[in-house]
């Protein structure tokens, strides 16, 4: 028997059709119509995303030469600074057309946000060279970061070459983002004792780089400590990669002092890394996949007329103690199987 996959490309309207054409000729607004329509929860926009992204992916042939950089931080560290002063040297100086996105935690929880909510990256913005999508405002972190992945996809395919993804480092936001970028870059303010040592939890585990901002004026001496005790705890962790020691390093974003050097440390890692990011993306793909199926199962199961009535009946027994969540759960699963004989 042979397996094809399904061509959800030739089921394209004539609509989306214009916006991948539109998007494949580094049409600006084409790019942030076709976001919008895969970060889209509407199913039967769902359909119309699934055709565009086939659509840009053939029409680019697995484009695999671009570089994706993640960057993390608590609020308030300076991570809309820093990629807007990284961003416009990049620009200016290199000619690289660079996009950034930003992926928010805060917005599932609170209906707030802590990356969306401010004025971001006007100057960035306004570089022809450039692209600043704000953040998205609904959906679970998982969702948030699924969508990522294909947002990541379409900037690629409407030719941007360097693709940052900002994200706040609170748990797992950093972890999710990490599975979809090529480089995780920590940004830290000069901070010392408890609050360093909160910033490092988990997020030094998969940090490539820390980068400590604000060492500037006053500030010089406490980042000066932040980045000692930073290099002291990379030396205890485990390697994220074997070809690569994590690097600390101190920057002012606001005055634009030392991000050369920062950005010197990404292209070493690029180098580097060159043979190792072919296999970290095929993997990250296959995690995607995964994750997807499960959510797009999920989805599929709760409209299940039969799984509804199940779910509503397994509701009372769980509330008078009768049943389990596992066994309930196993009762749903079994129903959806049999309906589907
Ligand atoms: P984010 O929440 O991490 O995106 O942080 P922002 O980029 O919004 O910056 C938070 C505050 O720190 C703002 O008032 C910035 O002007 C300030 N800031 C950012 N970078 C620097 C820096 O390199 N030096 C100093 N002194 N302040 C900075």
């Amino acid at each position: 028997m042979i397996f094809s996959k399904t061509n959800f490309s030739m089921m394209m309207n004539s609509r989306t059709r214009s916006l991948a054409d539109g998007l494949l000729r580094g049409d600006r607004s084409s790019l942030s119509r076709s976001i919008t329509l895969v970060e889209s929860t509407l199913s039967s926009h769902c359909a119309e995303a699934n055709a565009l992204l086939e659509y840009v992916l053939g029409a680019k042939g697995g484009r695999t030469d671009s570089f994706r950089l993640g960057v993390a931080g608590p609020p308030g560290a300076g991570k809309s600074t820093f990629i807007e002063s990284l961003g416009k040297k990049l620009c200016k100086d290199q000619g690289k057309r660079v996009a950034v996105i930003a992926v928010d935690p805060s917005s599932s929880r609170t209906g707030g946000s802590i990356l969306g909510d401010k004025t971001r990256m006007t100057e960035l913005a306004k570089e022809p060279l450039a692209y600043v999508r704000p953040s998205p405002t609904r959906g679970t972190l998982g969702g948030l970061a699924q969508h990522t992945n294909d947002v990541i996809l379409l900037c690629e395919a409407s030719g941007y070459e360097i693709i940052i993804v900002e994200t706040v480092g609170l748990g797992q936001s950093e972890v999710m983002v990490d599975e979809t970028v090529d480089m995780l870059l920590l940004l830290t303010p000069p901070a010392a004792g408890d609050e360093l040592q909160a910033v490092k939890k988990g997020i030094m585990e998969v940090a490539d780089m820390v980068v400590v901002n604000k060492a500037d004026g006053d500030l010089v001496n406490a980042a000066r400590h932040a980045a000692t005790d930073y290099m002291h705890a990379l030396q205890l962790m485990r390697r994220k990669h074997p070809s690569w020691r994590p690097r600390v390093k101190m920057c002012s974003s606001l005055h634009n002092q030392k991000i050369d050097e920062v950005w010197g440390v990404v292209d070493k890692f690029r180098t580097a890394m060159k043979d190792e990011l072919v296999e970290r993306r095929r993997l990250q793909n296959l995690r995607w996949m995964w994750s997807q199926f499960k959510e797009q199962l999920v989805a599929v199961a709760k409209e299940d007329p039969g799984v509804i009535r199940t779910a509503h009946q397994m509701e009372t027994e769980l509330l008078q103690g009768k049943s389990t969540p596992r066994i309930a759960a196993a009762s749903l699963v079994q129903h959806f199987l049999e309906n589907r004989k």
